[in-house]
């Protein structure tokens, strides 16, 4: 079909369904580990993965990939099975590499009785010294020739849980000469006398990631194996066990580029460290690149998709610019978002020529607002006005500088959608610190207009101080300062931004902002885009402001 990506990915599966291949099917799988949650990088293959599947008519099953005990946890498990419905996909099925700890054993006993797979005892340093290098040839090991018996033997006692962790291994024998390192003998069982979090102490022993994952995908019927370029030395491997278990019709692996992006990193075992040294506040703070805190901060998972796509599949590592992103983000909440005042940093102005009614007390006029000028079917909403309101402190200068076109002593300026007003003087507390802005308004400006024709050269927002409700306000910069963290130094730790948050309290804000919902996205107007917070009704974590302020 012409409207499909065209993409070596795509080609290629195209062309094993116009073959028949595996019967014609599409099957594929996403399987992250259970030891962290998604990042932004996980989205991109999420995206492929059921993108593929879904674009030929095929499945995706979500598998995890629970072969390490000891640095994973059901937590981690729901997390991930959250994020992807989140990000907008349902698997097909929801697997785990541990259901196949029988028959993978089984394999291995199989591999053993063909003389493929024995028993090495010697420790992990030995083994690793053993394999040599690119250009080196390696050690056999000295328990290579054992017998299948004495193999099967040891493998079964190594299951029982008669030896220590990490005193024996099982590996494959194949060449230890072999040009690619992942076939000089890889290792597919190390003993692990730990607890699984859905085996529980069933086994002693656990497969590596490249015993597991080719035969799992064999298992589940999966045709198109897709990973990151990082596999791409394992696929002979792959291959290879598929080759000697005789396996029928075998799954293929295709490899893509990781997705990186500027001023953040994808590295789960990173991003666990920035929880643990409480550099954000936990693997949802607004500030991580991952599903939860992208969430938090109020990016549209379409815009995460549309982003994903547009990169494309490639076979280059590339970094892309956040900004990049943003774009996407902004573009989807300038659609969707509801328009509000907000006065993040509240300077008092009191019109000094503002009405009482008859009983004294200040009249309240009410302007009519568009609640998102995209979409006439949003509606409108009625915003109080009185004659003591918030401005914003950046609004308002005493001594203006040049080309500073808002509000100053002598300067008329336009309350959006309001009235014209004129600064006329200025009240400062001892410190001599301006805290109130004197004005008058124009009656004949109603609706923000000047019947004369007179321009202003600046429409500043408002909110009406009794009217006002208080909130907090979140503001963020890039979490590292480097476009690729660790680059100079090897750490990306080293290039955390210890300013990447501001927080605003006491910020005045339109009552009908009460009124939003956990995670609802609104534009405060000439601010930028906020997410309600999910927990905290009055926070408000800035998505992205209006333009892309990062650009030189
Ligand atoms: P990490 O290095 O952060 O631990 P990982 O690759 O070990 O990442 P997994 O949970 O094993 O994480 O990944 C699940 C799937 O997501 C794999 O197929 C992997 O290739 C893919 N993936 C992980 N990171 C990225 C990324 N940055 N870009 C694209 N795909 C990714
Ligand atoms: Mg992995
Ligand atoms: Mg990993």
């Amino acid at each position: 079909p012409s409207a499909l990506p065209s993409n070596f990915i795509y080609d290629a599966v195209s062309a094993d369904v116009a073959a028949g291949r595996r019967g014609g099917r599409v099957q594929t799988r996403f399987p992250p580990e259970p030891n962290g949650f998604l990042h932004i990088g996980h989205a991109k293959a999420i995206v492929v993965d059921f993108g593929v599947a879904a674009d030929f008519g095929g499945i995706c099953v979500l598998r995890l990939d629970d072969t390490n005990p000891e640095t994973e946890d059901t937590s981690f498990v729901e997390g991930i099975i959250e994020d992807i419905e989140w990000l907008g996909y349902e698997p097909a099925d929801v697997r785990y590499a541990s259901d196949y700890f029988g028959t993978l054993y089984a394999w291995a006993e199989q591999l053993i009785r063909e003389g493929l797979a024995y028993v090495d005892d010697q420790d992990p340093e030995a083994i690793s010294a053993g394999r040599g290098g690119y250009g080196r040839p390696g050690v056999e090991s000295p328990y290579r020739d054992r017998s299948v018996d004495d193999n099967l033997d040891l493998f079964r006692r190594m299951r029982a849980g008669e030896f220590p962790d990490g005193s024996r291994v099982l590996r494959a024998k194949i060449d230890m000469n072999h040009e690619n390192m992942q076939l000089r003998d890889p290792i597919m069982y190390r003993i692990r006398r730990v607890e699984h979090h859905r085996t529980g102490d069933e086994w002693a022993i656990y497969p590596t990631y490249d015993w597991a994952h080719g035969q799992s995908d064999a298992i589940e019927g999966v045709t198109h194996s897709l990973c990151t370029l990082e596999f791409e030395s394992h696929r002979p491997l792959y291959d290879w066990f598929l080759t000697q278990l005789g396996v029928a019709d075998p799954p293929r692996q295709y490899e893509f580029a990781r997705l990186e992006l500027t001023h953040t990193v994808t590295s789960k075992r990173r991003l666990a460290k920035l929880v643990m040294d409480g550099i954000v506040d936990g693997w949802d703070d607004p500030r991580m690149p991952t599903l939860r805190g992208l969430r938090r901060r109020g990016y549209p998972p379409a815009a995460i998709r549309d982003f994903c796509r547009e990169v494309g599949t490639t076979r280059t590592n590339a970094r892309q610019s956040i900004e990049a992103l943003e774009s996407y983000v902004r573009r989807s909440l300038n659609e969707t978002a509801q328009r509000r005042m907000a006065v993040l940093r509240p300077l008092k102005l009191t019109l000094t020529n503002w009405p009482v009614d008859a009983d004294g007390s200040p009249v309240v006029e009410y302007f009519e607002v568009p609640n998102n000028p995209e979409r006439a079917e949003d509606g409108v909403r009625q915003v109080p006005f009185t004659g003591e309101l918030w401005i914003e402190e950046d609004d308002f200068r005493e001594v203006p500088p040049p080309k500073y076109f808002r509000l100053s002593p002598g300067r008329e300026v336009r309350l959006r959608g309001a009235y014209f007003v004129t600064a006329t003087d200025v009240v400062k507390d001892d410190a001599g610190r301006v805290v109130e802005v004197l004005a008058t308004y124009d009656p004949a400006s109603r609706g923000g207009n000047s019947p004369d024709g007179r321009k202003v050269k600046s429409t500043m927002h408002w909110v009406s101080a009794p009217h006002a409700v208080n909130a907090t306000a979140a503001l963020y910069e890039r979490l590292f300062t480097a476009e690729a963290p660790g680059e100079a130094t090897g750490e990306a730790l080293d290039d955390v931004n210890p300013h990447s948050r501001e927080l605003l309290e006491g910020c005045r804000v339109e009552a009908a902002l009460a009124d939003a919902s956990p995670g609802e996205v609104v534009q405060f107007e000439r601010l930028g885009y906020f997410a309600v917070d999910l927990d905290e009704p009055m926070l408000f974590h800035r998505t992205v402001g209006l333009r892309d302020e990062w650009a030189a």
